[in-house]
């Protein structure tokens, strides 16, 4: 049976041109960045090449990029680093309730080491309330962190309004943008981002790669012990091979980011269009027009998530019911609870997240198992 792949924003396939880039870096060009000799030179220039690509990709400069080991790392790093780096100033951090566990739990681990931290509300769209974003401001905030872009609903949130607010106030401002870089275009200069977090995995690179933004002149503090790689911010030695894979990753996506966007955003259309048009009661959640371009989530009442994603699974179809983080468990997503689905709602929702690589005919081949599924 075919494998019909739509679940991107779990996971995305090492394009061709990424695994091929990389292939090097296991066997032959094999040495230490840190090594002296030849053959830990030319590692060396391999990663330089790739925090350049990576630089240039979001209009940073190249030693304000440090590689990671995964969007999660990247966003502990940025809290944490932030947090610890300011304790001086003050304890008081802001974030949203619909961010990744990635930054939730980080700022649940930082409340118990003393930090306060508000969780502010989020609209049925899942945008981020930018009154209670002002009005929970204080003296004591040194960081708020707001993702560019929601896992499971697709919302993009006002990111340059929500830099202007934290500005003003002469607080840091913190981005997870795992899911929006290769997505959207982002030029950090423009939107006035401090820190942005990025995951290869989600742009045709391999798992286990991350990088971090962090603007010239922000204090943040390692959080790991160790060698002095990364100028000292993150010990270990460097995954060249995978962040090679990054850096070609990103400057492929972005050197066909047209053509790629208006792919994702042909598919994403047809599939809401004829959803809504065959199965009236679904509800698109997410706001209709301010989300990811392949992203496209939708509760149907009546309908249990989990066993649709086995009904697909049975026909070929790989698709989600929420993050790929919180399957398996019960309760109902944290995100679809925050922008107020009623739990029958939330437990029927089914998130499909196009990629490059499906078309026309993969749409019509998912709306038509949706639909024999639902209807029956
Ligand atoms: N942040 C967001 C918004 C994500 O969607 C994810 C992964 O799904 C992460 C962070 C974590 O990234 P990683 O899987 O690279 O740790």
């Amino acid at each position: 049976m075919k494998i019909r792949y739509f679940d991107h924003a779990a996971t995305t396939p090492v394009s061709e041109v990424v695994l091929k880039e990389m292939l090097p870096y296991f066997n032959r060009e094999y040495g230490n960045a840190s090594s002296m000799y030849s053959l830990g030179r030319s590692a060396k220039r391999a990663l330089e090449e790739a925090r350049n690509r990576v630089a240039n990709a979001i209009g940073a400069k190249k030693h304000e990029i440090y590689f990671t080991s995964c969007g999660s790392e990247s966003d502990n790093l940025a809290i944490k680093g932030v947090a610890y780096a300011n304790r001086e100033k003050g304890n008081h951090i802001i974030t949203s309730k619909i961010e990744h566990p990635a930054v939730l739990n980080t700022c649940r681990t930082l409340e118990k080491q003393g930090f306060e931290v508000t969780y502010l509300n989020v609209d049925s769209n899942g945008f981020v309330d930018l009154e209670q974003l002002v009005g929970s401001i204080r003296k004591s905030t040194i960081l708020i962190t707001i993702m560019f872009a929601n896992n499971e609903i697709g919302t993009i949130e006002p990111i340059q309004k929500i830099a202007e607010i934290a500005h003003n106030h002469h607080i840091i401002f913190h981005t997870d943008s795992v899911q929006a870089v290769g997505n959207v275009k982002i030029n950090v200069e423009d939107y006035h981002i401090d820190l942005l977090s990025m995951s290869g995995h989600k742009l045709y690179a391999p798992k286990g790669i991350g990088a971090l933004y962090v603007k010239e002149g922000i204090a943040f503090e390692k959080i790991q012990d160790g060698g002095h790689q990364e100028k000292d911010k993150r010990a270990g030695t460097e995954n060249v091979a995978e962040i090679v894979g990054l850096g070609k990753a990103i400057e492929e996506i972005y050197g066909n980011y047209e053509q790629y966007n208006q792919h994702l955003l042909n598919l994403r259309e047809q599939y809401i269009q004829q959803i809504e048009q065959l199965i009236p009661q679904a509800k698109l959640n997410g706001d209709r027009n301010k989300r990811l371009p392949g992203n496209a989530n939708f509760s149907f009442p009546n309908m249990n998530g989990q066993e649709l994603l086995l009904k697909l699974d049975e026909v070929g179809i790989c698709a989600s019911s929420g993050s790929a983080c919180s399957t398996g468990s019960e309760a109902p997503s944290h995100v679809l609870t925050a922008i107020g689905l009623k739990p029958e709602l939330a437990q029927g929702a089914l998130r499909i997240t196009f990629g490059k690589d499906n078309t026309v005919e993969d749409v019509n081949y998912l709306v038509n198992k949706i639909v024999q599924i639902i209807k029956k």
